[in-house]
């Protein structure tokens, strides 16, 4: 028998949890392309689309894009040719009311098996992660005190294996930054976990482990 089915992925998960690794794992193994708004934004008003061009006065603005134009520009992108197969969607839906959009769409409701996929962490974790990063600001290398040891130090410092330079710890990686990442994280995904839990498609995977480890378990959801 041949599945037929698209496979309609929503990829939810805190800072630190290897969301872009995973995406490009399920990318080259169920060849379906990652959506991201951002870029579908960027895109429209880029090649000045009337989606586009509407977009860009509320962006001019300071104002937040409504949910009817990011979903009329989500309609049009999953008309490509390479989303014959399903779509991975990162951060949209973003709210209530765009699930609801989302789940009208004709793309999402016809003959396609949706996956919403959680990878699990706890925000202990996240902290533990993000703030042991260190960043070459000379070569741009990124290292992790816990994963990916810098091999030389100079005092306290750690130098960068590549260019010897002194590493420094990101602003996106300092523990306060981090708690107001995380508190974002959760204000925004919770709603969402909540829908996707009533309408019966939420799957929870657990991220404390190797990236690996993590695929090997949406894997299992997808196939
Ligand atoms: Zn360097």
């Amino acid at each position: 028998m041949i599945d037929t089915k698209k496979r309609i992925v929503v990829l939810l998960g805190p800072p630190g949890a290897g969301k872009g690794t995973q995406a490009a794992y399920i990318k080259e193994k169920f060849h379906i392309p990652h959506i991201s708004t951002g870029e579908i934004l960027r895109d429209n008003i880029d090649k000045g689309t009337p989606l586009g061009i509407e977009a860009h006065k509320f962006m001019h603005k300071g104002d937040l894009v409504p949910d009817d134009l990011i979903i009329e520009m989500v309609k049009d992108r999953v008309r490509q040719p390479d989303c014959a197969e399903g779509a991975l969607f990162d951060g949209f839906p973003r709210n209530e009311e765009q699930s609801e959009m989302f789940f009208d769409m004709e793309y999402v409701s016809t003959n396609a098996k949706v996956c919403a996929i959680l990878i699990d962490i706890p925000d202990e974790e996240v902290i533990n992660r993000l703030s042991n990063r260190r960043y070459c600001p000379s070569c741009k290398s990124i290292y992790n005190l816990i994963y990916k040891v810098p091999k030389n130090k100079d005092g306290d410092s750690y130098l960068c294996d590549n260019c010897g330079s002194e590493l420094v710890i990101r602003d996106d990686d300092k523990v306060e930054t981090i708690k107001n990442r995380l508190k974002v994280f959760h204000d925004t995904a919770e709603p969402l976990i909540a829908y996707f839990t009533k309408k019966n498609v939420l799957h929870i995977v657990d991220g404390i482990t190797s990236l690996e480890e993590v695929f090997k378990q949406i894997v299992n959801i997808l196939e």
